[in-house]
C-alpha cells in the first residue's frame, strides 16, 4: 500500500514517526483496541522501510542445552525437565566443545547457551553435576564453557539463562558478545493465582526490569522480548513495550525485540489455552515497530510455519537464531523450516536475507564501545564492512 492510501490518522502516526516523535501511549492503546489491523500493519511496513531499508537478518547458531533443570516452574513451557526424564540435559566440557565443533562445521557463528533458572537452588543433582566441575553456580559454569568455546572455535556466545545478577552479567561479559532476559509481559497480574507465572519467581517483571537496566548498566548488548497471548491484556502488552523502549530510551543496549506468539502444549499447564490469535499477534509486531522504530524485531519463524512470511508486512527484520545442527530446545515441537525455504519467502516478499552475528552491526560498528576490547577480533573475523557475516563464509553452502 501507498502511504498515500493511508488512513489520515494513520498518515500522522507515520509522519511523526519519521520525524522521530514516537506514537504515544494513548494513541498505542486506541490501535491496539481498535478493529483496525491491516492498516497499522501497512504503516509498520512502511516504518520498517525508513529504517531498516529491505535487510533481513538471521542468526546462524548452535544451541548449547547446558541444563535443563529450572527452579520455577511456567505454565506454558516444555523446556524444563525433571532429573528423572529421559531427556534431561547436563551437559559436560567435552559435549559442549563437541557441539560447538559441529556448529562451526556447519558455518554457524553463534553458540547460545541456554540454562534454566538456577537449576542448583532446587536439585541435588544439579549441584552436583556442577560441583564435579569445579563450581558451585550454573553461570559460572557458563561463563567457564563460553570462554573454552571462543577461543577453541571462534563461535561467538550468547547466553540466555534467565534473571542474572549484575555481578553475574559482569562476568559473562567478556566471553559473551550479547546476554538475553525475556522480559515475557511487565503486567504482575501474571504471577498470581493460576496465572502461568505463579510459580516462576524469575519471571517478576521488577526482576527481569531489573536485569534489563543491569544489563544498561554494563553496557551490554540485550536481546529481550515479550511472550504474546498468555494472559496480558492489550494495553499491558502496550505498557511492556513502552517500558522497553523506556530502558533502551536510557541506555542504548536493547539490541532486539523478540515478539514470540504463545503456541499451547498439550503436556502444559497451559495445554488447553487458546493460542495468541492472529490479528492480536499481527498488531501486536506493528505496535512494536510503532513505538520502537528503529529497533530490531524479531519473530521466531517456527512458532508459524506456515505463515511466517506475512510477519515481514508488519514491521519485523529478523528471524532470530536458527540452527542448521540443533532443534529449539524451548519449541522442540517446532522445528524450524529449512534455511531454504525461510530465505526463499523472505526474497519473494522482495526483502534481502542475511546471516548476521549474535550481536548486531550497531553495537560494533562505529566506535561503539559496546563490545570488550577482548572480543572485538572474534567479532572482525567473521564480519563483513557492514557489520554482517562475511558472504564469503556462508556462501557455497547447502543451507
Ligand atoms: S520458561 Fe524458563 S523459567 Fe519458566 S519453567 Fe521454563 S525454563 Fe524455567
Amino acid at each position: 500500500m501507498l502511504e498515500s492510501q493511508l488512513d489520515p490518522n494513520l498518515q500522522e502516526v507515520l509522519a511523526k514517526n519519521s520525524d522521530g516523535k514516537a506514537i504515544s501511549k494513548q494513541h498505542a492503546y486506541e490501535l491496539m483496541d481498535g478493529d483496525e489491523v491491516s492498516q497499522v500493519a501497512d504503516v509498520a511496513r512502511c516504518l520498517r522501510h525508513q529504517t531498516k531499508g529491505r535487510l533481513t537478518t538471521y542468526s546462524r547458531k548452535v544451541f548449547i542445552n547446558i541444563i535443563n533443570l529450572c527452579r520455577d516452574t511456567c505454565g506454558y513451557c516444555t523446556y524444563k525437565k525433571e532429573p528423572s526424564d529421559s531427556l534431561v540435559s547436563m551437559m559436560t566440557p567435552q559435549q559442549v566443545l563437541l557441539m560447538a565443533e559441529t556448529g562451526k562445521k556447519f558455518k554457524c557463528t553463534e553458540a547460545l547457551f541456554v540454562s534454566g533458572e538456577r537449576p542448583e537452588q532446587r536439585y541435588p543433582q544439579a549441584r552436583e553435576w556442577l560441583r564435579s566441575f569445579g563450581h558451585t553456580s550454573t553461570i559460572e559454569y557458563i561463563r567457564e564453557m563460553s570462554e573454552m568455546v571462543l577461543q577453541k572455535t571462534g563461535l561467538l556466545p550468547h547466553t540466555n539463562a534467565g534473571s542474572l545478577t549484575k555481578k553475574e552479567m559482569l562476568s559473562l561479559k567478556d566471553t559473551n558478545v550479547s546476554l538475553g532476559t525475556m522480559l515475557e509481559a511487565s503486567t504482575q497480574r501474571l504471577m498470581t493465582k493460576n496465572m502461568p507465572h505463579e510459580f516462576a519467581p524469575s519471571k517478576h517483571p521488577k526482576v527481569r526490569l531489573r536485569t534489563l537496566e543491569d544489563a544498561g548498566e554494563l553496557k551490554i548488548p540485550t536481546t529481550t522480548g515479550l511472550l504474546i497471548g498468555i494472559g496480558e491484556s492489550p494495553e499491558e502488552l502496550v505498557d511492556s513495550l513502552f517500558l522497553i523502549k523506556e530502558i533502551h530510551e536510557k541506555h542504548g543496549h536493547i539490541q532486539e525485540v523478540i515478539m514470540q506468539n504463545f503456541v499451547p502444549k498439550p503436556e502444559t499447564i497451559m495445554g488447553k489455552c487458546m493460542p495468541a490469535p492472529h490479528d492480536y499477534f499481527v498488531k501486536s509486531i506493528a505496535l512494536a515497530r510503532l513505538i520502537l522504530p528503529s529497533m530490531n524485531i524479531q519473530v521466531p519463524p517456527n512458532l508459524s510455519p506456515y505463515i511466517f512470511g506475512q510477519y515481514l508486512d508488519s514491521g519485523i527484520n529478523d528471524w532470530g537464531g536458527i540452527s542448521p545442527v540443533t532443534v529449539d530446545y524451548v519449541n522442540p515441537e517446532f522445528p524450524w523450516p529449512g534455511l531454504d525455504m525461510v530465505k526463499k519467502i523472505t526474497i519473494e516478499r522482495g526483502y534481502d536475507f542475511r546471516a548476521r552475528l549474535p550481536v548486531y552491526p550497531e553495537f560494533f560498528k562505529r566506535n561503539s564501545t559496546f563490545i570488550p576490547y577482548k572480543l572485538q577480533s572474534y567479532v572482525d573475523a567473521l564480519s563483513d564492512t557492514d557489520g554482517l557475516v562475511k558472504e564469503e563464509f556462508v556462501n557455497g553452502l547447502e543451507l
